[in-house]
């Protein structure tokens, strides 16, 4: 059947600003790490893409090497695009793709050389259809390539129309102070920085955070659920089909240790007290932090993609209840 994006598709959703940027992003941004390549259901993650999209969500996060099998994603993605989303949508959707890990073989299939960069960004325009990405990532260090060669890269793309705007991801604090002041040299500012951060994910507290925040670059952190852990997935063993079930990924049944499910549960039953899912608990619990522009998550349905939307009823929280969380996560 084709799709027509719901009216009141910008009603509820909340945008914050990304860094000082002029770009509004939405609170909850949809990754197709996982549920989009071509060994998933294309029609579950078109059905989950247009649903997102109907509820406000403006912005996919993908990368090249995002399948399995890499490059599947964008291609699935692309054809979504096609199917769905007529030219005119084009102008109201943030695409973000990235490079940096191993996506071809030999020299300049990996990393960060401007060569792999620009290369590789022409691959996920043709796999996705689009004439430009919005955002553009290096999509970690390279500690053997200049971090100026890298910034050029994407200040390149930029500059050649093939990005609107660019980030880092999983950069440490001092490479994304680095990287950031390059990029501000070259006339191309870092617009965010995606880092891996949950309850269960807390490096980048430890400044990266500050450095974003002294810079005025965004924050877009990824896996905010720990890929299901903070959800109630686990709570009573490793479902079928879920992604510690599965072969592919890296979520796998022995990072579910007795301790950590401790700790699932007693999140959960705080998540209880606020009326939330514990899925909605983990993520508002990163939007209380103005720092952070909007929540990266993953779903394979559609009813989680929903349950994690309505985390946004209710992002505040008491400092008896930031206390309880600190003492089960202790
Ligand atoms: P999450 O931590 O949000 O995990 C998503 C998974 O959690 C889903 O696939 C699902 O697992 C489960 N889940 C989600 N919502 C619910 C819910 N309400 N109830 C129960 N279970 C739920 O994020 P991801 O690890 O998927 O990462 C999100 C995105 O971040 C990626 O798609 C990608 O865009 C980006 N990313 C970036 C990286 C980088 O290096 N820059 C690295 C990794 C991710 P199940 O499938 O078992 O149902």
């Amino acid at each position: 059947m084709s799709y027509v994006p719901s009216a009141s598709r910008y009603d509820s959703m909340k945008y914050n600003r990304c860094g000082n940027s002029g770009l509004l992003l939405p609170a909850i941004s949809l990754g197709l790490w996982h549920n989009f390549g071509s060994v998933d259901v294309f029609d579950n993650g078109r059905n989950i893409v247009r649903r997102a999209f109907d509820r406000g969500i403006t912005h996919f996060d993908l990368a090249n090497n995002y399948g399995p099998e890499p490059g599947s994603a964008e291609e699935n993605f692309g054809q979504i695009l096609k199917k769905d989303f007529p030219g005119y949508l084009r102008d109201e959707l943030i695409i973000s793709s990235k490079a940096g890990y191993l996506m071809w073989p030999g020299p300049y299939g990996n990393w960060g050389s401007r060569k792999y960069l620009i290369s590789s960004l022409d691959q996920s325009l043709q796999r996705m259809g689009l004439e430009y990405v919005d955002i553009f990532y290096s999509h970690r260090p390279d500690p053997e390539t200049p971090i100026e060669e890298t910034m050029m890269a994407l200040d390149s793309v930029v500059r050649q129309g093939k990005a609107l705007y660019v980030g880092l991801s999983n950069y440490t604090a001092e490479q994304a102070d680095k990287a950031i002041q390059v990029l501000k040299s070259l006339g191309t500012p870092c617009l965010i920085h995606q880092p891996k951060y949950s309850m269960f994910e807390r490096w980048v507290e430890g400044g990266l955070l500050d450095v974003l925040e002294k810079h005025g670059v965004g924050c877009i952190p990824f896996s905010p659920l720990a890929q299901g852990m903070l959800t109630d997935k686990y709570l009573k063993g490793i479902p079928e089909g879920s992604r510690a079930a599965k072969e592919h990924g890296f979520l796998k049944e022995k990072d579910i240790t007795p301790e950590r499910l401790q700790k699932i549960q007693k999140l959960n039953e705080l998540a209880k007290t606020r009326n939330q899912s514990l899925a909605q608990t983990a993520l508002s619990w990163l939007l209380k932090d103005k720092r952070i522009t909007t929540v990266l998550i993953g779903a394979s349905s559609v009813a989680q993609l929903d349950n994690n939307i309505d985390a946004l009823n209710n992002i505040d929280y008491s400092e008896s209840e930031l206390k309880a969380i600190e003492d089960i996560l202790k």
